[in-house]
């Protein structure tokens, strides 16, 4: 088995951003720049968003972040949108998610310059991505396939089974799993709440990614032997021992899994790091107007 070391996979990614930032600005180019809109105060929204900004500050990349309280309207953000939109010094900008309930989440990322949308969610992105045009591909997907590249995992002719559909996390990263590329070519099984024959299905993947934000749901009876387990849950769970008062979990139940597997990504330690790594790797493109032009 080999453990898939997000850690060190995400440092690497970083530090080959650093030195092409660091060329750009020994050339005069301009600062790649990222903005990050976060409302409300939930905690671990506001742990990712910080980790978001040290990663702008270790590779070099200047960071903006637009706070509003929980009871900003909708009126609010969508006009902070307008503002970092029309910002020409801005190259990129998130918002975390997830949103207050009483804010529209569909109409605040549809208000996003599909240009500037380094998080990948626009429908403009998506279709992109599924049409295999040049997109921001979403942070959680991309730095999934950038692991499977960077481990050399097989991925042709496999039979991938995604587990969750959300449109952030499981619908693209099937998307990307069957397209004609590598990572991809896969045949592609999604699964989601509704499908009944889960165990069933999920024996039969050569490679299954788990995303469906239930701590420990995949346990060793559902997965095949040597298959590569992907792991993107991360629920926050009750801990006392713990400082913080909680722990990370992952989807899968990994003392039982791991010894079957040929690959697995723990959690913590795994995709989580991935994601943000992802995220300035979209940034760098954006400032350098790669996708868009
Ligand atoms: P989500 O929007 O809640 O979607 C969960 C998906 O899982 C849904 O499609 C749901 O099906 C499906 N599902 C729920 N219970 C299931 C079951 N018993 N059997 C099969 N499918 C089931 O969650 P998400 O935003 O995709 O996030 C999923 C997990 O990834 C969470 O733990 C989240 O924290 C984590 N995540 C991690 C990162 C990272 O950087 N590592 C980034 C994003 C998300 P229905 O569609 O039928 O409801």
């Amino acid at each position: 088995m080999t453990l898939i070391d997000g850690k060190l996979i995400s440092k690497q990614v970083k530090e080959e951003l650093k030195i092409e930032v660091d060329k750009i600005i020994a050339e005069g180019g301009k600062i790649p720049h990222l903005a990050a809109v976060l409302v409300g105060d939930n905690g671990a929204s506001e742990t990712y968003v910080a980790s978001k900004i040290r990663s702008c500050e270790q590779i070099g990349f200047k960071s903006t972040l637009v706070r509003r309280d929980a009871n900003a309207t909708e009126e609010e953000v969508l006009e902070i949108i307008d503002e970092l939109n029309k910002d020409e010094d801005i190259d990129g900008f998130i918002v975390q998610l997830p949103l207050p309930d009483h804010i529209n989440v569909d109409k605040v990322i549809e208000a996003i310059d599909p240009k500037k949308d380094v998080d990948g969610f626009h429908p403009i992105n998506i279709g992109r991505m599924a049409k295999g045009l040049p997109a921001y591909v979403s942070a959680t997907p991309y730095g999934v396939l950038e692991l499977m590249k960077r481990y050399d995992i097989e991925t042709s002719g496999k039979h991938c089974v995604v587990v969750g559909r959300s449109q952030i996390v499981g619908l693209p990263m099937s998307i990307l799993m069957q397209r004609n590329a590598y990572p991809g070519n896969c045949t592609v099984t999604l699964t989601h709440s509704r499908t009944k024959n889960l165990k069933e299905i999920t024996l039969q993947a050569d490679i299954l990614v788990a995303a469906l934000g239930k701590p420990e749901f995949i346990t060793e009876d559902m997965v095949k032997e040597g298959a590569v387990v992907i792991d993107i849950g991360l629920t926050r769970v009750k801990d006392d021992s713990k400082k913080s008062g909680f722990a990370l979990k992952g989807d899968v139940k990994f003392d039982e899994v791991s010894p079957k597997a040929s690959f697995i990504t723990p959690v913590p330690g795994g995709v989580g790091l991935m994601t943000v790594a992802s995220l300035m790797h979209n940034t760098l493109l954006a400032s350098k107007g790669e996708i868009y032009g």
